[in-house]
């Protein structure tokens, strides 16, 4: 049974949380997380001892690309054994996948890796970001009876609840509840206390932190709509371009029967190309031979993507063809759960 005060590393990446008004000219800009104290004094109060690292160059999320994921994994992994629990304060406008790619590129977690921003600056009246930093503090700082951390996953913690990583989607651009896991219920929300839905959280079976630094890019993206023009896409079809694509496709997995598009993800796959379908719906499930429209996909070997995010599916691409060579291995890495993405 431990009794020393839980300790907590925030790694301070940038977005809205940290940034404050320029009182000259009105800009939102980002303010030295050294001084977070003094805009925050409430976290003297938690009975956490809490530690900062930061980039050199905060950044808005959506400048983030996967070297940026590398680098804040790395931060993770390097400090793992001299903090109880990790809060990650990112952007919000791309944080899913943020969460989602830290959560192939670490496994076997027994500690919380929390992340958590704000829609409102830490420095303006209403904004959210106190709550969602103090209360992102507490869980990475939660431990039960014996000691043991009650989070040991990668989670977002937005607005008084608090999301599988892997599972969860920015839904509004104005909101405060910005966040949900359309497939996945909240491991935890916020009240009085903090209650946390127990059966839902992830155990690895991993015996230590494995490190996964590797992350391959040469992977797309193509969302259907009525009408696409195929022949434009035939780029993005080139495996000298792509070796994995995913394709966002309607409803339960279907997808026209156009001749252009069957033969480009053919030729795709026939090269050696690997294609994951993932539906465009926010919530449920893609099941390919439900319809007519999705039958062909089992038949040329398109990959199920099942209730996986498109955030999540594109990290674990990424993650898969980043560390896995063999074209086997790499499909049945797709298909199973790696984490608690899928299922
Ligand atoms: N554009 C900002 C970002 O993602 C928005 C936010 O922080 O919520 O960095």
């Amino acid at each position: 049974m431990k009794n020393k005060k839980p300790s907590v590393l925030i790694i301070y990446t940038g977005g809205t949380i940290g940034m404050i008004k320029d009182a000259n000219t009105g800009e939102l800009k980002s303010f030295n997380f050294k001084h977070i104290y003094k805009h925050v004094p409430e976290l003297n109060r938690l009975n956490v001892l809490i530690e900062s690292i930061s980039f050199e160059q905060p950044i808005d999320s959506s400048e983030m690309t996967p070297n940026h994921w590398v680098q804040m994994a790395q931060m993770v992994f390097d400090n793992y054994s001299n903090y109880d629990g990790f809060v990650i304060l990112h952007g919000s406008d791309t944080m899913a996948y943020g969460a989602s790619a830290l959560s192939f590129m670490l496994q076997g977690l027994r500690k919380p890796v929390i992340f958590t921003g704000s829609q409102l600056p830490i420095g303006t009246i209403r904004t959210d970001g106190k709550e969602n930093l103090i209360t992102a503090i507490e869980i990475a700082a939660d431990a039960d009876n014996s000691g043991m951390a009650i989070v040991q996953e990668v989670a977002v913690y937005f607005e008084y609840s608090l999301y599988r990583g892997n599972r969860s989607s920015k839904i509004s651009a104005n909101q405060f509840e910005a966040f949900t896991s359309p497939n996945f219920s909240e491991l935890a929300v916020a009240g009085v206390t903090i209650e946390y839905n127990l059966d839902k959280l992830f155990r690895t079976k991993l015996t230590e932190l494995q490190f996964f630094p590797k992350l391959n890019t040469h992977v797309g993206l193509i969302k259907l709509y009525p009408g696409i023009p195929f022949k434009a896409y035939q780029n993005v079809f080139d495996i000298n371009h792509t070796e994995a694509l995913i394709i966002e496709t309607y409803g339960s997995g279907n997808a026209p029967s156009d001749s252009t598009f069957r033969s480009l993800i053919e030729n795709y796959i026939n090269q050696g190309g690997i294609v994951l379908n993932i539906t465009q719906c926010s919530s449920g499930s893609v099941h390919q031979g439900k319809y007519e429209t999705s039958t062909y996909f089992n038949k040329v070997g398109v990959i199920s993507g099942g209730n996986m995010t498109s955030e999540a599916a594109l990290a674990k691409l990424m993650h898969t063809l980043g560390n896995f060579e063999n074209r086997e291995e790499r499909i049945q890495k797709l298909t199973g759960a790696i984490c608690g993405e899928i299922g």
